[in-house]
């Protein structure tokens, strides 16, 4: 065990969006990442439940696109050598937790990777709506939060990470991925409760 410190980063105190360019996106909270009996259990995750109820009530009272990625595997999925099975198609694990089930009129990307562009028409619909700024929550945050991220930034869009509506597996790896999108992508990280819409 070694012991390092976390860099400083800016936690912003306030974030002010525009909700005509900004989308929310919700990321892979799934049964098998966020309930108990799920596959790949991230026990922090079921506590960030209202935290993203918080950002969907925003989103959705001020208009804001919601999108929510579904992780999606089937049988020879590479990633089941590397992880346990989980979120195999149509399976409980599979699906997004009852408590923030996406609405009728929003966008669900179903996934292969941990990054949601990659083979998905996410890049085609922010481009169709006119989105320059993203409000990333979910899980999890090193992994599937973090490429995306990383993925959006690298497309020069604006990325805002509430830090309490997302989860990892150890302390290290949330912060690790959280310095880097303030250091390398010139994200802001930010709380769940600080995100405001533009007057
Ligand atoms: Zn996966």
């Amino acid at each position: 065990m070694r012991n390092v410190e976390v860099p400083e980063y800016e936690i912003h105190e306030e974030v002010r969006v525009d909700p005509t360019k900004t989308a929310l996106i919700v990321v892979d909270m799934q049964n098998d990442f966020v309930k108990e009996g799920g596959s790949l259990l991230v026990p922090d995750a079921e506590a960030t439940i209202p935290k993203i109820k918080g950002l969907l009530d925003l989103a959705r009272e001020s208009g804001m696109k919601v999108v929510f990625t579904q992780d999606t595997h089937n049988e020879g999925d590479p990633e089941w050598e590397i992880w346990p099975e989980h979120v195999r198609e149509g399976s409980w694990g599979w699906r997004i937790v009852d408590e923030i089930a996406p609405r009728e009129d929003e966008l669900v990307i179903r996934k292969v990777r941990y990054d949601a562009f990659y083979g998905t028409h996410l890049d085609h619909y922010l481009r169709v709506w006119g989105i320059d700024t993203l409000v990333i929550c979910g899980t999890v945050a090193n992994i599937c939060v973090h490429y995306t991220a990383a993925s959006a930034a690298l497309r020069w869009l604006e990325v805002i990470i509430p830090r309490d509506a997302t989860s990892a597996l150890d302390p290290f790896d949330l912060e690790a991925s959280l310095r880097q999108t303030s250091f390398l992508f010139a994200g802001r990280i930010t709380s769940s409760e600080s995100v405001k819409v533009a007057a």
